[in-house]
Order: structure tokens, then C-alpha cells, then sequence
């Protein structure tokens, strides 16, 4: 392999990246797939000594076996592009950085994506659907057996898959869903990331040739989706493998999913952030009201937990910690929605919700 660019990433030379822009609906709805990238793209820099090396350094990919290419067509592309792989991996930054907005939420802790969430990049010649999905793993309760059967679907209407792993991680969480990928014929990127965190490049080297070996009709290719290296050159090559075909969406839209699960998803993002151990995890956040005045929308939540311990824990002394949690997801959805929030947070005992199938159908984890 010749020299390239992640050389350069070793972490002492990483320069802090601006953080992702917030939420800004009303904006993406107008703009075009450039724009969005170049919102989404911040430009590599890296600092050597007393030099700093700016976007200057091309992008790399390692082509193990070139993808099918479908027939060249000057026609509309359209498909679905579904992102994959064992927890905490960076699927959903991935998915973020590649659409532009912040639609998934993410986490230094495992399983914080629970849903299929799709975020739709609209070009006039193509409309790329991507689908974040729930990490792969044996489901020990209910809720994760809804997870995975997102999971499942994601593979089964997939015109392009995106495997997504780290430099760290051997195999999959889940071997029989690695099985599965393998037997597929779908064009599959597997996008090692987090390269940034490699101890060498001759450690990244042996991950993508690993790869190579688990699925050798895929394209590996190093990415680190944090700090945006290697990620608009994957745009290219997805828009070559989608098939032609009329729009799936309309094409002002962003996502398939309604405010309403933005808004529950950024106070369980808090929750995630504010609780630990097995707190975050027996938290489900429901929208119960949400009024849209022109001065003001007010949004009543309410927050399930599975026994009545951990309400008293997620309602903390005097109530504290739930108004902290409201706090910091008022002013991110306020962000979000470009106007003021009153939000109101109440939490309730629902016992062993993420084992009764009747709360998992309400909750949207079960059909
Ligand atoms: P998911 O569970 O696969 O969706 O993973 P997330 O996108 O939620 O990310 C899990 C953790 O990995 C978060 O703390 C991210 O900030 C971190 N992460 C994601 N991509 C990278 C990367 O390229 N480099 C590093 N160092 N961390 C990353
Ligand atoms: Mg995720």
C-alpha cells in the first residue's frame, strides 16, 4: 500500500475540530447536497511540530475489490443506504456526518440508538436515504429483540450496505449477523472508524485486511467519522452503486421521522448523559402534548422508567437531577425548533416495560 493520509493521524497531531452544527430544520429543507456537505465538512487539519497542514492531504481508499458498478445511466438514482455494526462502533455519528444534521443522537455509552432513523440527502440527480440502526447484539430482553428487528430490515431493503466497525473491535457483536452480511449481494462498504484512535498505521492496515478476509466482496475503507477524514469521499462512490429510480421521499424532506421523536430523543440523550448504570437503559421518553404557538411551543413528556427505584433516582433530591435533565433538553430542543420551549418532564413507573409487548407496540418497537 502506498503512503497515505492517515499517517497523519496519529492523535498528537490532531488539531480540535468545531463541534457539529445544532439542529436547523428550516435551513436544510432548501439547501442542496453541496451545501449541506460543506456545513457538514469541516476541513482536515492536522498540526506537525509548529506546522499546520490544512485540506491539503488527499483522501484515501483502499479498493480490495472494486463493487459492481451498475450501467452508467444519466437517469435519477435513488436508494437505501443502511448503516450497520456492533454498538458504540460510530454509526450514528457516521450517519450525522453524512447527512449533514444532528437527527441521531450519540453517546459514549453502548445501545443509545434504539430505532431505525433515516436522514435523506436530496441532490437533483439522486436522493440517497441513509438508515441509522440499533447496534447488532443478542437480545437479552424484549426491547432488543424490537431493536434487532430493525436490524433485520435494514439488511433486507438495503441497496447499500455500510458496515461500520472500529480499529479496535474484532469481528462483530454479533457473528451471526457478520454471517449474514457475508452471504449477501449487495455492494458493502466496510468503513473502519475511529482511525484517529490507532495506535499505527501498520494496526490499521491489519484491521482493513482483516476485514478484506471476513467480507471480500466489500470495499474497506478507513474513516474517522468524528473528525470528518475520509467521509466525503464515501458520497461519491455511494451515489455510484445506487440503482435508478424515482425519488422515495419527497425532496424537501430530511427524515422519516416527526418532531415529536426528535424532541424525546434529545431528553433521553440527556438522560443518557446525566444517569449511569442501568438508568439510561430503563428510561423510555414518550411525547404526551405538544402545543405550537407562535411565541411559544409547550411539550409535556413523560418519562417511563421500569421500577419504582429508579424514579426516585431520575427525580433525584428535591427533585434536582430531572430538573437538570430538563434544563439542558429545553435549551437543545429550543435550538432545534428556533423558538422558545416550555417543557414540561414527569416521570412514571411502568413496570418491566421493556419486556411487555403491548407498551413496546405504543412505544414503537414492535408492530
Ligand atoms: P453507535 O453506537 O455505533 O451509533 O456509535 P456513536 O455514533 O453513538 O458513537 C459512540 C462513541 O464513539 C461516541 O462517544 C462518539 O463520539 C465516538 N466516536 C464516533 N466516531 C469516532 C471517531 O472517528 N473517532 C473517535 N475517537 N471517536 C469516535
Ligand atoms: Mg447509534
Amino acid at each position: 500500500m502506498s503512503p497515505t493520509s492517515y499517517q497523519l493521524l496519529h492523535p498528537a497531531m490532531w488539531v480540535p475540530l468545531p463541534s457539529f452544527p445544532t439542529h436547523d430544520f428550516g435551513k436544510q429543507r432548501t439547501a442542496n447536497v453541496h451545501t449541506l456537505l460543506a456545513r457538514a465538512n469541516f476541513s482536515p487539519r492536522f498540526r506537525k511540530g509548529t506546522r499546520t497542514f490544512e485540506a491539503t492531504i488527499p483522501p484515501v481508499v483502499t479498493d480490495n475489490q472494486p463493487l459492481r458498478t451498475p450501467p452508467s445511466v444519466n437517469g435519477h438514482r435513488a436508494g437505501f443506504v443502511n448503516i450497520v455494526g456492533s454498538p458504540n462502533v460510530g454509526k450514528s455519528t457516521l450517519m450525522n456526518r453524512l447527512v449533514g444534521e444532528r437527527l441521531s443522537i450519540i453517546n459514549a455509552k453502548a445501545q443509545t440508538t434504539r430505532h431505525r432513523i433515516m436522514g435523506i440527502v436530496n441532490q437533483d440527480d439522486c436522493q440517497i436515504v441513509y438508515s441509522d440502526t440499533p447496534g447488532v447484539l443478542d437480545p437479552a430482553y424484549k426491547l432488543q429483540e424490537g431493536m434487532m428487528k430493525f436490524v433485520k430490515t435494514a439488511l433486507q431493503d438495503a441497496d447499500v450496505l455500510l458496515v461500520v466497525t472500529d480499529v479496535n473491535e474484532r469481528g462483530m457483536a454479533h457473528p451471526e449477523t457478520l454471517e449474514k452480511i457475508a452471504a449477501m449481494d449487495v455492494p458493502t462498504f466496510v468503513l473502519v472508524n475511529k482511525i484517529d484512535l490507532a495506535s499505527d498505521q501498520t494496526a490499521v492496515e491489519a484491521k482493513l485486511d482483516e476485514w478484506a478476509t471476513h467480507l471480500p466482496r466489500a470495499s474497506v475503507v478507513p474513516i474517522s467519522a468524528l473528525h470528518n477524514f475520509n467521509v466525503d469521499t464515501l458520497l461519491d462512490r455511494i451515489v455510484s452503486q445506487l440503482p435508478e429510480s424515482p425519488p422515495f421521499f419527497p425532496k424537501d424532506e430530511l427524515t422519516d421521522k416527526p418532531m415529536r421523536f426528535f424532541v424525546s430523543e434529545i431528553v433521553r440523550e440527556k438522560i443518557l448523559t446525566h444517569y449511569k448504570q442501568e438508568i439510561p437503559y430503563s428510561c423510555e421518553v414518550v411525547v404526551e402534548a405538544y402545543e405550537d404557538n407562535p411565541e411559544i411551543t409547550r411539550i409535556r413528556a413523560e418519562i417511563h422508567v421500569a421500577r419504582e427505584s429508579q424514579k426516585h433516582i431520575v427525580v433525584g433530591a428535591q427533585g434536582r437531577m430531572i430538573k437538570r435533565v430538563g434544563m439542558d433538553a429545553r435549551k437543545d430542543i429550543e435550538a432545534f425548533l428556533g423558538k422558545k420551549v416550555f417543557l414540561d418532564l414527569y416521570v412514571r413507573v411502568d413496570k418491566n416495560w421493556r419486556d411487555d409487548e403491548r407498551k413496546l407496540k405504543r412505544f414503537g418497537y414492535m408492530d
